[in-house]
């Protein structure tokens, strides 16, 4: 009897930018592991309870959870991993043949594992994230996540700067951290905001003869993120969790002044892996995802 399909999908709304899919379809094809399925899930927030319900009958084991559902999905999960939990949302589903709703969070995990990976790769001798100084942007989901991931993995200072203040003190209220007015010197920036996902590309980079010389869209970034550019500078490593064709407006001027970086794709295909790992327990195939994600 030939087996059932097993699938998977990306639950978000909308979720037509999705790398996902041909990420996750590389894995399969990669492991030769014709019987699994990866597709795009687009669900209104108003019909994500019931679609999450109906999705093991139709042969779903799992599923990524993308904006805006990422809280609505750990509400709706019967169990919840302490990661998941205390990070207040849920990246992942794993979907039991009982129907019972798992809610993991691998978004934590995999900007850990991609900022390890980066930080091995610059030549120091530095043990991992130990005893770092971090600088977080942003207070919202892919923050909080960041932040519970960071500590644990035991940076030594972490500092939370968003737009709206109160939300950073709530943060670091509930998480850990110290809430900041505006952002400080720190070995690693990490930018979690939505800052440069609407942004042009600046592509003025190589022809601008000062380092100083910065494209409108970055200086709009830059003032959008309470960052100078020289202010730049104090950062050895600078990380973001958008990604853009022709890179984002901070990790390009970043890059210019001679800062490590990290971008979003790297840390997609790092959440990514791990939530595989849990669906199919198999090892993930990292370069053929990296792969198809940088093309998609
Ligand atoms: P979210 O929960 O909606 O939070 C958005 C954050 O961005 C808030 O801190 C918000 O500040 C801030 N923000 C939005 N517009 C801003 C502006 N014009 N100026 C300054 N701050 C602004 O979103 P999220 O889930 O955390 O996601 C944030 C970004 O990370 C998104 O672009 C998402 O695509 C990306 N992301 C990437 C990955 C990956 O795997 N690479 C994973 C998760 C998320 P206020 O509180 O003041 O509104």
């Amino acid at each position: 009897m030939p087996q059932a399909l097993k699938r998977l999908g990306v639950l978000g709304w909308p979720v037509a930018h999705s790398r996902s899919p041909a990420m996750h379809t590389a894995a399969f094809a990669a492991l030769a592991m014709p019987g699994w399925r990866y597709q795009r899930l687009p669900v209104p927030p108003e019909l994500l309870g019931e679609t999450v319900r109906a999705l093991p009958g139709a042969g779903f084991v799992g599923a990524n959870v993308t904006i805006p559902h990422k809280r609505a999905a750990l509400a709706i999960a019967d169990e919840a991993s302490g990661a998941a939990a205390e990070i207040g949302a849920a990246n992942t589903l794993l979907l039991g043949e009982d129907g019972r709703v798992r809610a993991e969070n691998t978004d934590a995990g995999g900007l850990v594992a991609a900022l390890e990976q980066s930080l091995s790769g610059d030549g120091s001798s530095r043990a991992g994230l130990k005893g770092l100084r971090v600088m977080v942007l942003g207070a919202g989901g892919s923050a909080r996540a960041a932040v519970w991931g960071l500590l644990r993995a035991g940076v030594g200072e972490l500092f939370v700067w968003n737009r709206t203040a109160s939300r950073a003190q709530e943060l670091v209220h509930e998480l850990g951290g110290s809430a900041v007015a505006s952002p400080v010197t720190a070995d690693v920036l990490v930018n979690c905001t939505a800052v440069g996902l609407g942004q042009t590309a600046n592509g003025e980079a190589s022809k601008t003869p000062s380092d100083l010389q910065q494209s409108s869209s970055e200086a709009d970034a830059l003032n959008q993120l309470a960052l100078r550019i020289d202010q730049l500078r104090e950062y050895s490593h600078v990380v973001d969790l958008v990604y853009r064709t022709g890179g984002t407006p901070l990790l390009n001027a970043a890059r210019r002044l001679g800062a490590r970086t990290l971008d979003g794709v790297e840390i997609l295909v790092q959440q990514g892996a791990l939530s595989f790992e849990l669906w199919t327990g198999v090892r993930p195939p990292l370069d053929a995802m990296r792969e198809a994600a940088r093309a998609d």
